[in-house]
């Protein structure tokens, strides 16, 4: 990882927030997000202020296009399929994505939800062809942590590196047979505890997902 030989990597609008509140004082209180895809009738960059429903935003470029297939805070490989949208603008929120049905046909897995149901409907067993290792950029065995998330067996997860996950969401892109491993890990790092869950983990908490709940 580059903060191992003592590099950061930040992005503009980190740094741009980072400038604010050396030079000026000023609090974060607001971000540029990006609003697109082909549900949506003007594609944008706008500055929100944290806690502006979606909803809100939406309209403010022109509204959708018909109803969201999906709705997904992010983008389609790392970003959340939110519940509706009333759940507001947080730090996080860089793009908003709003996908019609054809867009939601070609990418059926774009955004987690924090809801694995249909997808535990919808994916097939695990045939072991080892392609999510072998594009995992953090070296991790996703299929392996993907069977102890089943299991129960955190503590096997764990020390098969479980935090090294930087839940860029390749493994389930490649996995023929569809199955949600980011969520399946994310799940299994709430079981931690709140101080140690992971960015899709307190996204989850924010969306609504409580650990308590089983996938
Ligand atoms: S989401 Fe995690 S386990 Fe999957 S490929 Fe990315 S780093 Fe590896
Ligand atoms: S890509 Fe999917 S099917 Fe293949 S080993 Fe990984 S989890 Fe199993």
């Amino acid at each position: 990882m580059p903060i191992d030989i003592g590099v950061l990597c930040l992005n503009v609008g980190t740094l741009f927030a980072l400038h604010q509140a050396v030079t000026q004082g000023m609090p974060l209180i607001s971000r540029v997000v990006t609003i697109t895809g082909n549900g949506i009738a003007q594609s944008q960059n706008r500055e929100v202020l944290f806690g502006t429903p979606i909803e809100a935003l939406l309209q403010a470029c022109g509204g959708a296009t018909a109803e969201p297939a999906k709705l997904i805070m992010g983008g389609p490989m790392m970003g959340f399929a939110l519940p509706s949208a009333e759940v507001p603008i947080v730090k996080i929120s860089n793009c908003i994505l709003v996908l019609g049905e054809s867009q939601n046909e070609v990418m059926p897995l774009a955004g987690k939800t924090r809801n694995l149901t249909e997808h535990q409907a919808s994916h097939q067993p695990c045939i072991r062809c080892g392609d999510c290792v072998s594009v995992c950029p953090a070296g991790l065995l996703p299929q392996q942590l993907y069977w102890f998330a089943k299991s129960g067996e955190h503590g096997k997860a764990e020390h098969h590196h479980l935090f090294d996950c930087i839940e860029c969401g390749a493994c389930a892109y490649v996995c023929p047979s569809k199955i949600p491993l980011v969520q399946y890990t994310a799940r299994q790092r709430v079981k931690f505890g709140p101080n140690v869950v992971s960015r899709e983990g307190r996204m989850l908490l924010v969306i609504g997902w409580r650990p308590a709940m089983r996938a």
